[in-house]
């Protein structure tokens, strides 16, 4: 009984995240980044060998499809079993809206805790440990405006300051990235 629930809930994931358009989309952004595609367990799959620099995670799920940037056969089951629960995700948020709440969860996450995962709920469920975050105690909201406020302030020092100073195109350079994943 329990398994062919498990089975109709995976046929369900499989048709709902290719209609709403989530894994078509994860299968194009695996061909963009020169991934090599293959079935994974339970409808999902697993693309390994992702180059472009963004995002810039180890791993990260669009759909049904997993993304990493090393080779599946290598990879552990920790990022699987981290990975498959944003496949649910995706469902749940009927596809592409995702990522916009996503983004919501991440800017949040970053104010309350300083960290992208610690406080975001789509990582909290699918497991901060075997995500690669570590759990963060959290900061009262002004304390995270505030901090972002300054970082702000200070990316607009940095760049008037290039701008004027004459660095290339006055942009600046290419921002410290966070070894966390999506
Ligand atoms: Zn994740």
């Amino acid at each position: 009984m329990r398994r062919r629930l498990e089975t109709t809930l995976i046929g369900v994931r499989r048709v709902g995240n290719w209609v709403n358009l989530s894994t078509p989309l994860g299968l194009g952004i695996a061909k963009a980044g020169g991934c090599r595609t293959k079935s994974g367990p339970r409808g999902l799959r697993l693309a390994g060998g992702y180059r472009l620099a963004f995002p810039y995670a180890p791993a990260f799920t669009v759909g049904n499809v997993l993304i990493s940037r090393t080779e599946w056969s290598d990879a552990s089951p920790k990022l699987l079993a981290h990975e498959e629960p944003h496949t649910w995700q995706w469902l749940m948020c009927a596809g592409l809206p995702f990522l916009p709440l996503y983004g919501v969860a991440t800017a949040w996450s970053w104010l309350r805790t300083g960290d992208r995962g610690a406080g975001n709920v789509f990582e909290q469920r699918a497991g901060l440990a075997t995500g690669g975050y570590r759990a963060r105690p959290s900061r009262p909201l002004v304390a995270g405006i505030r901090a972002a406020a300054w970082a702000g302030g200070g990316w607009i020092r940095k760049r008037w300051g290039r701008s004027r100073g004459g660095g290339p195109n006055g942009r600046a350079d290419v921002r410290p990235a966070s070894a966390a994943d999506a």
